[in-house]
């Protein structure tokens, strides 16, 4: 296998560690939102999440309440259809539009892929159906088309387990060739999933803030622990994520500071 993958900042927020960890440094951190494409060669482009969305957020109070927990700071370049097309590649050309959950900061450029085919869990299309504050879920983020969307929903059934590297992992096969499996990752959001792409480089979404602090989720305070779905299916991924990181899979999570925009090079 020899696609390519390709790393997008499309916007970022900044916390202080400390007030996310017992332990933690005080340190401001900054954690850009990152969005992948993985383009197989043959015409297929799996898009990995979508960033945050760039101008107002039409969600009203709620989306007030969210921008003071978690300040975005995003400009119009952020946009990743329009860094797309700057890196010359057409949005339209886009052929499936995976989202890890449906926070603000991962569906925010949805509206850039109206062609595409959006890959959801079941779990994302039930919280998608009863939206919750606290899940942080506003469907005023999506665009208008959205119930329209050509969407491939996948059932519970639809994941198998998988042996990776030694690893036991609950995996759906997205394009039937083991070039890009979506993982169970389950605790963050509701139907949280990871993707593991040419069998070494599993995004991870939001199982974690970062790769220096999956070993931390013992450490989460209160209030980050509180807005995880599931906090202990959200250690238990942590933990599953620390043995595929042992078996050799290079782990990338959404809010990892990469320097490079080529990752399987
Ligand atoms: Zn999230």
């Amino acid at each position: 296998m020899s696609g390519r993958l390709r790393h997008y900042v499309c916007g970022r927020t900044a916390h202080d560690l400390s007030a996310m960890f017992r332990g933690g440094a005080h340190e401001t951190r900054e954690f850009p939102s990152g969005v992948f494409l993985f383009d197989r060669g043959d015409g297929t482009r799996v898009l990995f999440d979508t960033g945050y969305a760039t101008g107002e957020w039409n969600i009203g109070w709620r989306g007030v309440l969210y921008r003071r927990l978690l300040p975005p700071t995003v400009a119009p370049a952020d946009d990743i259809a329009r860094q797309l097309a700057d890196d010359g590649i057409d949005p339209a050309s886009i052929t499936h539009v995976v989202l890890s959950h449906l926070h603000p900061d991962h569906i925010g450029g949805v509206s850039g892929f109206p062609g595409a085919t959006f890959v959801l869990t079941a779990g994302q299309q039930r919280s998608l159906a009863a939206p919750r504050l606290r899940a942080g879920i506003f469907t005023g983020l999506l665009p208008s088309w959205w119930d329209e969307a050509s969407k491939l929903v996948l059932a519970d059934d639809a994941f198998r387990d998988i042996d990776v590297s030694g690893v036991s992992v609950w995996a759906a096969d997205l394009l039937g060739d083991g070039s890009y499996l979506l993982i169970d990752l389950p605790g963050h959001a509701e139907g949280h999933v990871g993707a593991l792409v040419e069998g070494r480089m599993l995004l991870a979404g939001d199982a974690a803030w970062g790769g220096d602090l999956l070993g931390a989720t013992d450490d989460l305070r209160a209030l980050p622990r509180a807005v995880q779905h599931d906090a202990a299916a959200y250690r238990r991924s942590a933990a599953l994520l620390q043995n595929l990181a042992a078996a050799g899979i290079r782990l990338v999570f959404s809010h990892d500071p990469l320097g490079a925009r080529e990752l399987l090079d």
